[in-house]
């Protein structure tokens, strides 16, 4: 056994999924541990299954025949919960029911130890309203894995209103020297990645509730600035069913808050019964367990008469470079960081539609990119004052530089950077309300849900002031109190000396 706390005998209830992948990550950390499910039939299958996943790999030559026979050894069934009585852990991961886990804690209770620790696997459900009935509501926490447990490196350690700091810090410290990422949240709606991710769909889905593009062109475009996946073929991968109803949950547990209200457009999905690849259908066709792509369209370009180049580029990561490889003539001009191409205004976007930002000019809004040099796609969202001829000058700018072009109506804020806003928003949100540190925040969402930086360090990069503008112009071309920002973001961002 190998870790740091006092810790041996692990107990795991719930065989399915969740349960049997963490009983694998304890097991494979050196613990001995009880699997327990009501249906014996659920706990002989899993462990079945976990038997041919060893001998596959023991074929593979990736595991030694006698690991994984010490490996199967150290899970072994349980038949009733008074077999549990030993256990210094116990971890549920059965059906997320709060009153079917109520039930179960309070007999847990008889039958373990004081010092035992009991702990939750539950997405959703308040560790503090699972203590609530229990007679040692300070030895239960949330110990919540990401799905498929022995791949995803985070765990997130709930507190509730009553655990202890010492229950908490042995989780810690047990899930890191399980080789996991282990950060701590207090129990609120979601913890941190499944609050914090909701803006990485609810962004898309408003834009393809507005009619900005469709959902293969929005998914390449956020691929493109480094996430795994875009949120289309990603809720199709979750099941638009199962998202659905995360969203929805953690709309109800947070009294109705504007900034997690559900999709319409996700919603006539889950009515039709296109639950994504599970069902076959979603946003995308399935054939064979595999997404029917169309070739995404490349607007045409042709080369502009007049390139004018606007103020200084520094700020925005490769820029310069970019624009320095560009092979017309470009006259320099003294201002904001702006493109004047035939006649086109082009800049990034500051939360605003182009027709709001230059009314009754040609105008087009440049998407967020980390870094403009070696960044594939360029996003730009166009005006209804630009000429065709105007469109295809631009387009055949960037183009000209080596770069796919992605067209998008004029909206506020563009799919990339209003998303990121709107995360670090609600990064800054939790901040405030004590869910969660930052350093935790940030390390939540890189390995509980792979994204490319976490946002605190992201917006801190953008530049928060940048993201407080974008987001104070939103709510106000929306009039919505969704796009209102932090405290807490306004605060970071007058904490900056300079963002430019
Ligand atoms: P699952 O349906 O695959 O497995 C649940 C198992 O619990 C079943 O085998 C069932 O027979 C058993 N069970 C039900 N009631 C029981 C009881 N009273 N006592 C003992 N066993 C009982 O579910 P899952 O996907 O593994 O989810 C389990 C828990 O983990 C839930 O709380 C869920 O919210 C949480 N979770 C799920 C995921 C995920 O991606 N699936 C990720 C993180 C957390």
């Amino acid at each position: 056994m190998s870790s740091s706390v006092n810790i041996q005998q692990v107990a795991v209830i719930g065989a399915g999924t969740m349960g049997m992948g963490i009983a694998q990550v304890a097991a494979q950390a050196g613990h001995g541990v009880r699997l327990y499910d009501t249906n014996p039939a659920q706990t002989a299958r899993a462990l079945d299954d976990f038997a041919s996943r060893l001998a596959s790999r023991v074929a593979r030559g990736k595991l030694s025949e006698q690991d994984a026979t010490a490996l199967r050894a150290r899970i072994s069934p349980a038949e009733s919960l008074s077999e549990l009585a030993g256990s210094d852990l116990v971890i549920e991961a059965i059906i997320e029911r709060l009153d079917i886990k109520q039930q179960l804690f309070a007999e847990l209770e008889g039958i373990c130890g004081e010092q035992c620790i009991l702990t939750s696997n539950t997405s959703s459900i308040s560790i503090t309203a699972i203590g609530a009935g229990l007679a040692r509501p300070e030895r239960l926490a949330g110990l919540h894995f990401f799905n498929p447990a022995p791949v995803m490196k985070l765990v997130e350690v709930i507190s509730g209103l009553a655990t202890t700091a010492e229950v908490r810090d042995t989780l810690l410290t047990l899930a890191r020297d399980w080789g996991k990422v282990a950060v701590h949240a207090s129990s609120t709606p979601g913890f941190i990645v499944n609050r914090i991710a909701r803006p990485y769909y609810g962004e898309t889905l408003r834009a393809l509730q507005e009619g900005v593009a469709t959902p293969e062109v929005l998914d390449t475009l956020m691929r493109s600035c480094g996430f795994p996946m875009g949120a289309c073929e990603l809720t199709d991968l979750i099941g638009q069913d199962v998202n659905f109803a995360v969203s929805s949950s953690v709309y109800r547990a947070f009294h109705d808050e504007p900034r997690y209200r559900p999709s319409l457009v996700q919603q006539a999905l889950v009515d039709a019964g296109r639950f994504g690849r599970k069902s076959g259908q979603g946003f995308y066709t399935y054939e064979a367990g595999k997404a029917v792509l169309t070739t995404l369209p490349t607007p045409v370009g042709q080369a502009p008469s007049q390139v004018v180049v606007f103020g200084d580029w520094s700020g925005l990561e490769g820029a310069d470079a970019l624009l320095g490889r560009y092979q017309g003539e470009a006259e320099r001009r003294d201002g904001s960081p702006a493109l004047l191409i035939d006649g086109v205004w082009v800049e990034l976007t500051d939360g605003r539609s182009c027709a709001l930002r230059r009314p009754g000019q040609a105008a087009m809004a440049l998407d967020w990119a980390d870094d403009y040099e070696s960044v594939s796609h360029i996003a730009l969202g166009v005006s209804a004052s630009c000429t065709e001829q105007q469109v295809a000058a631009v387009v055949g700018f960037f183009q000209s530089l080596d770069k796919q072009v992605i067209l998008l109506s004029d909206h506020p804020g563009m799919l990339v950077l209003r998303t990121i806003a709107m995360l670090v928003n609600e990064a800054a949100e939790a901040c405030l309300h004590q869910v969660a540190s930052p350093e935790d925040i940030d390390l939540a969402m890189r390995f509980g849900v792979n994204y490319p930086k976490g946002p605190v360090a992201w917006g801190a990069d953008i530049g928060y002031q940048r993201l407080l503008t974008l987001l104070d112009h939103l709510q106000a071309v929306y009039g919505e109190e969704k796009y209102r920002p932090s405290l807490q973001l306004r605060h970071w961002a007058s904490m900056e000396t300079s963002h430019d």
